[in-house]
């Protein structure tokens, strides 16, 4: 199967989801065509996933089709993007027509789920990676940045913290518990926070998504906002399964594990105060942003990298 044949057949399709969005010209001449509407900022972002580094080769491909785009959006979530549509750079070892039919099954669910329509790429023959630059809209100016938490905002996260770390121990499971499916379903299947990131833009100062782990990525906040934080422990927001699969150290999971793609924002406690309840539903208060530099986890610093290595076996970047 020659080249042409291969987007043709595997790719176009992801061209075609219906729905409004702003791509003039999709896959097919020299370049795609995106109108950005007067008063609209492009934001974009591009991740790169490599065989052997990011994800085994014997990786299933449809979870690796969804897994690629969810963490690229997810960065669009951050920084409350209406998510528009995204190029892929693949490189394979070759025409694998069965992987190849999985894999864009796969990316196609992902963007029907996200919005995010395929507007073109590029397909070279080589050690499977791919690249996937994702591209979406905010209102001029209104992107929420990691740089503008202010002390006396309240730190949020969504979700709960720690399933998709934890999932890293049962990848091999035979046949595993109701609970290790679930943390496992959290890692192949992550869901970018895009409504609540698009929700959080009139409220939060600053927000980043969690995939590196909560301590190590609300580091960036404060790094970039020249701020400091307290955070509670018995805050943080652990699912059922994981406190029954790892007790007490399903908060130390929250705390350092990634992979989640949960988003964690601050917003001034005014703000929070007149939040509708559905948004308020959606996030826990885990802190406070403080003038004082570093972290402080229930009144003890804590270094955001020193005291991650003794969890370096959670941490999987990607
Ligand atoms: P060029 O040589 O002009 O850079 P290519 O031969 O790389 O063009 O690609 C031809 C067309 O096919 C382009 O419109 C490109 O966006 C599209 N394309 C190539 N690979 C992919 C892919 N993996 N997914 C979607 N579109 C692709
Ligand atoms: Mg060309």
């Amino acid at each position: 199967m020659g080249e042409f044949e291969l987007i043709r057949q595997y790719f176009m399709p992801l061209a075609r989801l219906h729905g409004p969005h702003s791509l003039l010209v999709g896959p097919g001449d020299d370049c795609a065509i995106q109108q950005v509407p007067s008063g609209s900022d492009l934001v974009f972002s591009i991740d790169t996933l490599v065989v052997g580094v990011h994800f085994p080769l014997s990786y299933r491909p449809d979870y690796l089709g969804w897994r690629s785009l969810a963490v690229a959006a997810s960065d669009l979530a951050a920084m409350g993007a209406d998510p528009t549509c995204f190029t892929l750079a693949l490189t394979l070892p070759e025409a694998d027509e069965v992987w190849l039919r999985d894999f864009a099954f796969g990316l196609g669910k992902a963007a029907e789920s996200f919005g995010l329509v395929l507007a073109g790429g590029d397909t070279t023959r080589g050690p499977l990676a791919l690249s996937l630059q994702v591209h979406g809209l905010v209102p001029h100016g209104a992107a929420i940045r990691r740089s503008g938490a202010r002390p006396g905002d309240l730190i949020v996260v969504s979700g709960t913290l720690g399933d998709a770390g934890a999932a890293l121990d049962y990848l091999e499971a035979l046949s595993p518990s109701t609970d290790e499916e679930f943390v496992l379903e959290r890692y192949h299947h992550p869901e970018p926070r895009l409504t609540l990131g698009v929700a959080l833009r009139s409220l939060a100062t600053a927000a980043i998504d969690v995939s590196d782990g909560l301590l190590a990525d609300l580091g960036h906040i404060l790094e970039a906002s020249s701020v400091g934080a307290s955070i509670e422990r018995a805050r943080l927001p652990v699912s059922p399964a994981l406190k029954r699969l790892k007790g007490l150290a399903a908060q130390d999971y929250a705390l350092h594990s990634g992979d989640d793609y949960e988003l964690c924002a601050t917003i001034p406690e005014a703000s929070w105060a007149g939040a509708p309840s559905s948004l308020k539903q959606q996030l826990t208060v885990i802190g406070v942003i403080e003038s004082a530099r570093g972290l402080r986890l229930d009144g003890a610093a804590v270094g955001s990298e020193a005291d991650a290595v003794g969890f370096d076996h959670f941490r999987r970047k990607s």
